[in-house]
Parts: C-alpha cells; structure tokens; sequence
C-alpha cells in the first residue's frame, strides 16, 4: 500500500480533505489522503452535487410546463425520475472520478479504508501504520437523528437521493437547508409537500422578508409550512405515514407517502480514535484554534467536523488555511463574507450581515432593495419573483451585507462577495459598469436605491435629499476621539495652500470649522496622489511607463503629512521612485506623470523616466536609484547648508529597506557628527521587498537604531495624517533652531506591495486585511465626517474630479512631445550643454 512517511496525511477525502491534499502537494509536502467510501464526501457523493443535479431536472421539468407562454408548446410533458437519476448518478461518477484524477496528478497518495488516529504523529489504516509529520482531520458530519418515535419510518437526506419513484406526499420534519431544497425539488415535480418546523421561522438563517417570497411560492405548488409545530411522532397508517404534530398547544396530523427527516447534521469522528490521541472533542466537534490547530501535536481539523459553518466552500477554505499554516505561513481563517446559498424555488443567497443582525449590533445602516420584476434581465427569463437587498453602513456607505432572493441568486452573490470580502463601498459598487441586460444589474440598482438613486424604480426618498444626505456618524467613526462634534452644512471648499510649518499646532490641525479649508486640502491631496498612483499603475501595464513603477498607495498620509510642513526653500531627498512625494511638494503633476511617461515635459525632461523625479526650483531631489543611496547626498545637502550658515532643513524620506545598509548608518554618524540641519525620515511600510520589517531588521522598531548615534527620534503613526502632520512640524522646527538632526520613523502600509509588478503574495491576507482597514484616506474621510466638516457627497465629488483632473493629467502625458533623439544628453551636464556639441548624440 502506501509504505513510507510523509509530511501530511488528510483524513476524509470531502471538499475540505481533497482541497487540502492538493494544496499540502503544491506546497511540496510528501502527502496522502485517507478515504474510506468514494472520493469527493458528502458534497459530490451525497449532498451538494447530487442534489443540484437533481433539482436542474426539476427546474427544467417545471420551465417546460410553462414554456408556451415562450413558444415552447409540448404536449404530455412527463417526468422520468429514473432518468433523472440516472444523469445524476453519471454527474457524480464523473465529479469523483475528477478528484481521483486531480489527486493523482497531483502527486497525492490516495489511501483506502477507515483511518484511526495512532498518537505520536502517525495514523491506523488497513492494517498499516503510517506516520506523518502532520495530520488534518477532515472526517466531516453525518445526518443528525432525534430521539422520535417512528423515527425508523422516516428517511434521511441520503436515502431520500436514492428514492424509486417521486413519493405523491412528502412530510418534511426540519426546515433547513436540506429539507427545503428537498422541499422544493419535490414540490416542483408535483408532491403535495408539508414542512414541519419547530422554530418560528424556516430557514432560520435566512432574513424574513426573502423567506416569505419563497414561502410564497411553495404555497403556490401547493405546499404547507407549519412553523412553531413540534412533531410528536411518525406512525403508520392505513394511507401510509402519518406524522403528528403540535402547534402552539393544538394537535394536527399530516398523511404521506414518505416522511424526510432533515434535521441537521452532526460533526462525525466515529472509529477516528481522536480523544485517545489527545484530540480535544466538544460535543462532538474538533475544537481548533484560531489557525485551525487541534490540541494534539502536528494534529489540524477543518470542514464540517470543526463545526461553524458547515459548508463545502468553507470546508475547502479551511483546508488550504491548515496546509498553508503547515507550511508557516500564518492564516486565520476569515468567514465574514461566507456566503450561504439554498437552491430553492426561487434560489436564496446571502453573504455578511443582515439588516437584523446590523440593527442587533447597533449598527446605523442603509438599505437598498431592487425587484426583480423591474429588471429587464428577469423579465426575459420570465422568473420576477424576488428581490435583492443590500446593507450597508450608513456613515461610510461601506457594504455590510447582500440578501438575495429570485433567479440565479446562488451566481449573483458571487459580485456580492466579492465587495463585502473587500470592504467596497456602494458607490464603488455602483461605479463599476454593469452589463445589460443581465441579473447583476439588480445588484447595482439596489446600491443606488441604498443611496436613494436608483435609475429603474422609483426611489423612496426625495431627490434632494438623495443628492446631499445627512451625514451620519458611522459606529466606528463615533468612537474616535474629536476635538469637535458640531453639525454644519459643508460648503464648497477651494483647497488651501499649506501653512508655514512653524504654524501646524494641534490647534491648527483640530477638526473645526476655522480649520477645515486646510484640512479639506490635506484630504483633496491625499485623494489626488492615491488616484495618480492607481491610474500609474494601469498606464504601467499598458507599457506607457518603462522601468520600474513604485506606487505610494496606502502612504499618503505619511507622504503628505511628512511633506507639507518643510518650507518652500527646504530640500527634499528621497529616492527616485516617489511619485506622491513630488505631487505633496507641489511639482505639478502633470510634469510628474510627463517624466513617468518619458516626455520632454516631464520634471527631468524626460531623460529620468521612473527612475529621476527632480525640480530644483521647488529643491526636490528625487533621484538616486539604489536603495539609500540617497542618504549620503542628504547628508552632503545639509553640510552645505550649514556651510553657508542658512536656516533651511533638509528632509530625507527613504523605506525601511535602506536602513539595513552601510550608507545609512554612514549618513546618520555624519550629521550627528557635524550637527547637521537634516530629519531623516523612514517611511517604514513593513515589507523590505518581501522580507519583513522584523526579520529584515536588527531592531523591530527602526526609529531605535537612531538612538545609536545618540539622536532624538520619534515613532509616528503613519496611516494617521493629523499625526504626522504635527510631529513633523515640531521635529522639523526643532533641527531648524539647533541644527541637529533628528529622525522619525512613520509605521505605514504599501498597499500595492513593493511595486506594479511585485505579484504580493508574500503578505498574508490578514495581514492585507489588517491594514486595508486603516486605510489613512478612509480614516481621515471618517474623522472629516465625523466632525461635521465634510460629509458623503463631498467625498464622492472630491474623488470624481481629481479623477477627471488624472484624466487630464494622463492625456497631457500621452500627448506630450518625446526628447529628440540627439538630445537625449542635454540636461545631464548643467549648464554645459550649449558649449558642448560633442556630447550631442548623432541623428539617427
Ligand atoms: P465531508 O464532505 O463530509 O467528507 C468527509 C469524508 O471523510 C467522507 O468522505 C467520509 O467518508 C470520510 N471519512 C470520515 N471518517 C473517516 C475515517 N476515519 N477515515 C477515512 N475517511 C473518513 N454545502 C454547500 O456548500 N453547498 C451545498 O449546496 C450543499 N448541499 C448539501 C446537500 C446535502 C443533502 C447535504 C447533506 C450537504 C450539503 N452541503 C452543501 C454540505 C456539504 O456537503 C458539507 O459541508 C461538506 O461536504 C463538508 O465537507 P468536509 O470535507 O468537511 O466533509
């Protein structure tokens, strides 16, 4: 058999133990998979497969009764369930042959029989004992049973699928998931369907407003649904079965030919041998940590019998975290946007919060919904029923939640996902062009109507207060600490040139009504850079810019706020990559897109391209290509300073990669050594290239290793524009009074990893997830709105025209004239060009 060790063994061969087995392969790891019935597990075996294949035949059974309205006129429409059985049964074979076949290819050992767990690293199967470095349990769930009397004359979800014939009546006991795709399937080819549920509500899970559409309908093809109703017992009658129940106190009976047991399913480690291992069980369940660690050594569980969310997406989802957290990297599994989907009659799907979950947790919320029946798309199909409701928070407009319910809605959440995973917010959702005609424009018609604009029905606040909503304190917002919480209607705001640095004060920076045109400008800034980077970023791919493309996304905080307080006549040092640092500067940005771009117009001519950003009027010195190579000339630009005895500063920004090498630490002994007027300022975005700040670095906090040359130096929070704004200020104030320097260490974040084409995939999602969540733009936009100085709709008309501003910028660039070929070496030799005919290059 299999002989040998390996370093992972997967017990259960379900979505979550195939998945995981050929992720471990990928990730190189000697792997088997233990499987003791049919490859694929419940999913593909029993359960979502064989029940989607089933419900497709009576999906096309009941649209073909209804075809003539569409032309489609059949006499004697029958169902043949045995056929219908028969592709179903060819759908599965041919799903679990795939998997045989994928773990095969992929290098996976594939083990027969039941596994147990033999302690000290190694399990039981078939007689042999194999031994591995580590295990993942992924033995799954199986049907729950309730102590019912009559229990044995009912069927479970798995002898349901393998039914002779369609019984006439069928009882559901339990309105789950299970039982109400049962239900449905069932209720379209014609059973009379009673479904018994002993909560107040079937599908609990699922929001009350989509429960009663499909409610609705099951009506409509006959079917009963007895919420509250406890079933006393299933007794045989002369008719068949009879099922009893009681609703409130009041007996009732329903009669049927079969009765289906759906109650649930319980995580399943029988035979596994788990708590002799020292595996930690609780009721049942695999208890794991939050990396998905069991309590024994080397011992991981994922999927249906950890318990939680037992989905087969979610199960595979676990799968990859555990091998991935085997392989050291460090994934915690993130469930907030697990969608659920329940492919009824019609299709149900949601994903994040609901509006009652929302309201539960205090949250201020906005609510869009759109019917389906106002959608084009649907009309076509001739499937209405239903509607899509979006939640979203009220303050940032940031989607919390998507519940949908009518055609194809388990294929609609799939968008819906996607911007709750991402934290997209309405407008983002909006923004993005919808193809028509086609279901997914419901989705953005409701994001409208959240926003009281929906373009398809009519919206049911007025226009005008559409167009200027109140702001409203989102939760997060309101816990922040404000200087001022004062609400004014926001006026048109012309940015403000920034003050003299001595004049940023935690006065001047207070969230008030004197302060906001300055403020306004700081956000208006940040805005443009983070547009100017994204756009940069596309014109790279599009091969418009050449070289290498940095992008300051994520550190516009630091960027601006460490820029805006230096005087006019003060230096600036940074590498040649910094892009944001020229816009904060003031270079226009069209020169800065220009020189990207290679264009004569750019800041350098066009002659430095990505790699030499440079404006001597404005004293912007950007450009050094190696990392920290530009330390030293700040050191050489501040000993001139001081040489000509002026009180001008010199600020040199460089990455935390830079401070890991020689230059570095050469350039801070000199300027302390000859009191030099320079502030060294690390923006450490926490990645050198792909290596992490604290793996990179001999010190975690970096502002330390400025203690070594007995420096004052200070660690900022980046992602805070206020903060730096005002610790720059000081810090600047103080090298330009003592001509010392000094140094502050900014903790921010790149969100586009090192560079465009840095693929990023040393970052962990948590990680990604982390930061994104303090975006400074967003953080800032909520203390703006928070103190009434800014609100939505100036936001959102910030963002529409720096981008129509970028679009100019962009078209500029393109159109701009390239360098002459033969003149390629002026400007390199300052001022010595005109006399210089030998350096001109010859025409080509
Ligand atoms: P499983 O799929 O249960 O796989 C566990 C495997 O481990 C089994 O093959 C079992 O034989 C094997 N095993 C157990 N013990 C041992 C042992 N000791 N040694 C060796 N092998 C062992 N989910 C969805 O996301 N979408 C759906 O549409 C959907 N529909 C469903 C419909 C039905 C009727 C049912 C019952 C479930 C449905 N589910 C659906 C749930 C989904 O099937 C499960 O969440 C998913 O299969 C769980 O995956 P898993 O890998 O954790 O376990």
């Amino acid at each position: 058999m299999a002989g040998g060790s390996f370093d992972v063994i997967v017990v259960g061969g379900g979505p979550g133990g195939y998945v995981a087995a050929l992720r471990a392969a990928q990730l190189g790891a000697a792997t088997a998979i233990v499987e003791k019935d049919r490859m694929g597990g419940t999913c593909l075996v029993r359960g979502c497969i064989p029940t989607k294949a089933l419900l497709q035949s009576s999906e096309l059974y009941s649209l073909a009764k209804a075809g003539a309205p569409f032309g489609v006129v059949a006499d004697n429409i029958a169902f043949d369930w045995a056929a219908a059985q028969k592709r179903k049964t060819a759908v599965v074979d041919q799903l679990v042959k795939g998997v045989e076949g994928l773990l095969k290819a992929g290098g996976v050992t594939m083990v027969r029989g039941a596994a147990k767990l033999a302690g000290g690293g190694a399990i039981d199967v078939a007689g042999e004992r194999l031994p591995a470095k580590n295990i993942v349990i992924a033995t799954g769930s199986a049907v729950s049973s309730i102590p019912l009397k009559g229990a044995e004359l009912t069927i479970d979800s798995d002898a349901i699928l393998e039914l002779k014939e369609i019984p006439p009546r069928l009882a559901v006991i339990g309105g789950g998931v299970v039982g109400m795709e049962f239900a449905a399937m069932f209720a379209a080819l014609g059973s009379k369907v009673t479904v018994l549920e002993m909560l107040p509500q079937i599908l609990p899970m699922v929001e009350t407003d989509l429960v009663n559409v499909y409610a609705k309908h099951l009506a409509g093809l006959g079917g009963e649904i007895h919420t509250d109703s406890k079933v006393d017992a299933v007794v045989k009658v002369r008719s068949g079965l009879q099922v009893r129940f009681s609703t409130g106190g009041e007996g009732g009976a329903v009669d049927a030919d079969q009765v289906l047991l759906a109650v649930g399913r319980s995580p399943y480690t029988e035979g596994l041998g788990a708590e002799a291992a020292g595996v930690k069980l609780e009721r049942g369940r695999v208890v794991v940590d939050d990396h998905l660690r069991t309590s024994a050594q080397g011992v991981w569980a994922i999927g249906d019998v950890i318990g939680g969310i037992m989905l087969a997406h979610v199960a595979s989802y676990e799968g990859i975290c555990a091998v991935e957290n085997i392989a050291g990297h460090a994934r915690v599994p993130d469930y907030h946007a697990a969608p659920n989907c329940v492919y009824t009659d019609p299709e149900i799907a949601h994903v994040g919060l609901g509006e009652k979950e929302a309201k539960e947790r205090g949250l201020e919320i906005r609510i869009g919904r759109f019917p389906f029946a106002a959608s084009g798309r649907a009309l076509t199909l001739g499937q209405s029923e239903g509607f899509v409701k979006v939640v979203a928070d009220a303050g940032s407009g940031r989607l919390l939640g998507v519940h949908i319910i009518g055609p194809r809605a388990t294929d609609l959440i799939a968008e819906a996902t996607l911007a709750v995973q991402n934290g997209l917010t309405l407008e983002q959702l909006d923004l993005t062009i919808h193809a028509h005609p086609t279901l997914p424009e419901s989705l953005m018609e409701a994001a409208l109507a959240a926003q009281g604009r929906a373009i398809h029905i009519a919206n049911r606040r007025s226009p005008a207060a559409a167009a200027n909503p109140a702001p409203t304190p989102s939760p997060i917002a309101a816990t922040l600490p404000l200087h001022n919480r004062e609400r004014q209607m926001v006026a048109p705001v012309k940015p403000t040139a920034p003050p003299a640095p001595a004049a940023i004060t935690a006065k001047k920076l207070e969230l008030t009504k004197e302060n906001r045109d300055f403020l306004l400008g700081i956000h208006r800034t940040m805005q443009l850079i983070r547009r100017f980077e994204e756009r940069a970023q596309e014109q790279y791919t599009k091969a418009k810019i050449g070289g290498y493309c940095h992008l300051n996304i994520g550190e516009e905080a630091t960027v601006v706020g460490a820029i805006l307080p230096l005087k006019l006549t003060d230096y600036i040092f940074t590498s040649y990559r910094e892009h944001g640092h020229a816009i904060a500067r003031g270079i226009d940005p069209k020169a800065v897109m220009a020189e990207l771009f290679g264009k004569e117009t750019g800041t350098s001519h066009g002659r430095g391209g990505s790699m030499h950003m440079f404006d001597a009027k404005l004293r912007f010195m950007g450009g050094y290509g190696i990392v920290g190579g530009h330390l030293p000339l700040a050191a050489g630009g501040a000993a001139a300073i001081k040489y000509r005895q002026e009180k001008d500063v010199v600020e040199c920004l460089f990455g935390d990669g830079a401070t890991n090498i020689g230059a570095f630490h050469e350039s801070l002994n000199f300027s302390k050594v000859f009191d030099l007027p320079v502030l060294w300022l690390c923006v450490n975005n926490r990645y050198g290239m792909g290596t992490p700040v604290e793996k990179a670095s001999a010190v975690a906090d970096i502002y330390k290793k400025a203690c070594a040359y007995d420096m004052e130096s200070i660690q900022v929070d980046g992602m805070n524009v206020r903060e730096v704004l005002l610790r720059t200020s000081e810090m600047i104030e103080k090298v330009r009074t003592d001509s010392q320097p000094r140094f502050i260490e900014a903790l921010c974040y790149r969100f586009k990893g090192h560079s465009v084409v840095d693929p990023d995939k040393y970052r962990s999602a948590e990680d990604k997830e982390k930061f994104r969540k303090a975006d400074p733009i967003v953080f800032f936009e909520h203390e703006l709105e928070t103190s009434g100085l800014a609100d939505e709709e100036y936001f959102k008309s910030v963002r529409v025209e720096v981008e129509a501003e970028v679009q100019e910028i962009i078209k500029f660039a393109d159109e701009s004239p390239d360098p002459k070929v033969e003149e390629l070496y002026r400007y390199a030799y300052v001022g010595e060009w005109e006399d210089r005919p030998e350096l001109r290059g010859d025409p080509l």
